[in-house]
């Protein structure tokens, strides 16, 4: 048995399947185990003696910390855990691979930068380059994807160049910025979520979509099941997971007849899909990962 450890789960609801699973794997191998409201954590940004308290108390002698910080709390969330890093905490993730990964643009450019296989994807402000976006990208059918939006919510995916253009337009005129996308059809609406832990992918699963839709995601409706990944697969999601400098990742792969290509690195994968399609005990690995590197001080901030 790993010596014990006193862990917080950084989460804005105990009673979400991913937190308690967490809080009940760790229980179970002989740790300290609390979750606590990252909005409800204040914090004294002092030089030489950082602390952070939650309702009043000052939080001490914390070894380690699973951020699971919601798109939505990104900003706060990841100040707090900055805040643990100084203290010497060890984040499961590190803040700057969340923020990082909470940025569809920047991670996209990152991940090309280091040669990972993407669908076609442009990025543009004026409306007199609208038309050469979509050239780049093959014409339509294609994708539009607002930059701040997850579990599908601002994926569009749209069927003909006038839709295209109109939806641009939209865009545009709300002020918001957005990726243009090469649609890759023949996945048939399917995807692969990866779930790497360390350098290992440790799950997979197949999402398909559900009728009518493109979009996979559990959020929309989409159904998981078992699959078997290629090793370029494997391969693929932990470099993808180690570029962005996350520890624990979900890389979301589409199977395009050119051969795998990433769509998204997710800092906070949900353990429920994964762990109901696959009878593994994820929450279980991502403590082993913390038993074999959590070290107080060992907060470098990883990623290339
Ligand atoms: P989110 O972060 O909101 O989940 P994604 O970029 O992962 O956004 O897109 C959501 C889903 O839409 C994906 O899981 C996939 O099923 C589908 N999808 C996204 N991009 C494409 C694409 N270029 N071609 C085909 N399907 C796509
Ligand atoms: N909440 C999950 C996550 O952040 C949802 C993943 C999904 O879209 O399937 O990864």
């Amino acid at each position: 048995m790993a010596e014990p450890m006193n862990i917080l789960i950084l989460s804005r609801n105990s009673r979400l399947y991913s937190t308690r699973r967490l809080v009940e794997a760790g229980r179970e191998r002989g740790h300290q185990v609390r979750v606590i409201d990252p909005l409800r954590c204040y914090m004294d940004i002092s030089p030489h003696r950082p602390e952070i308290h939650y309702k009043g108390e000052n939080l001490e002698a914390i070894d380690a910390v699973i951020p699971r910080i919601g798109a939505s709390i990104t900003f706060y969330g990841t100040a707090v855990l900055r805040q643990f890093e100084m203290m010497g905490t060890f984040p499961v993730n590190e803040s700057v691979a969340i923020t990082r990964a909470r940025d569809k643009l920047r991670s996209t450019q990152l991940l090309a930068r280091k040669g990972i296989g993407l669908p076609r994807t442009t990025f543009g402000y004026s409306p007199d380059d609208t038309d050469d976006l979509i050239d780049l990208v093959g014409g339509a059918p294609m994708v539009i994807k607002l930059l701040e939006g997850t579990q599908g919510k601002g994926v569009v995916l749209a069927e003909t160049r006038q839709a295209a253009e109109s939806l641009i337009d939209a865009f545009r005129g709300l002020n918001v910025h957005f990726l243009a996308q090469e649609y890759i059809r023949e996945a048939g609406g399917a995807d692969i979520r990866c779930f790497v832990v360390g350098e290992r992918v440790v799950a997979s699963m197949r999402r398909q979509a559900k009728e009518g839709e493109f979009r996979s995601n559990i959020h929309r409706g989409g159904q998981a099941s078992v699959v078997r990944i290629t090793p370029e697969e494997r391969t693929m999601a932990v470099r993808a997971a180690r570029i962005m400098g996350l520890n624990v990742a979900g890389v979301d792969i589409i199977r395009s007849a050119h051969g795998p290509l990433v769509l998204e690195v997710n800092s906070s994968p949900g353990l429920e899909g994964i762990e109901k399609s696959t009878g593994k005990d994820i929450a279980g690995t991502i403590y082993q990962f913390m038993e074999k590197h959590a070290r107080l001080g060992k907060t470098r901030t990883r990623g290339r």
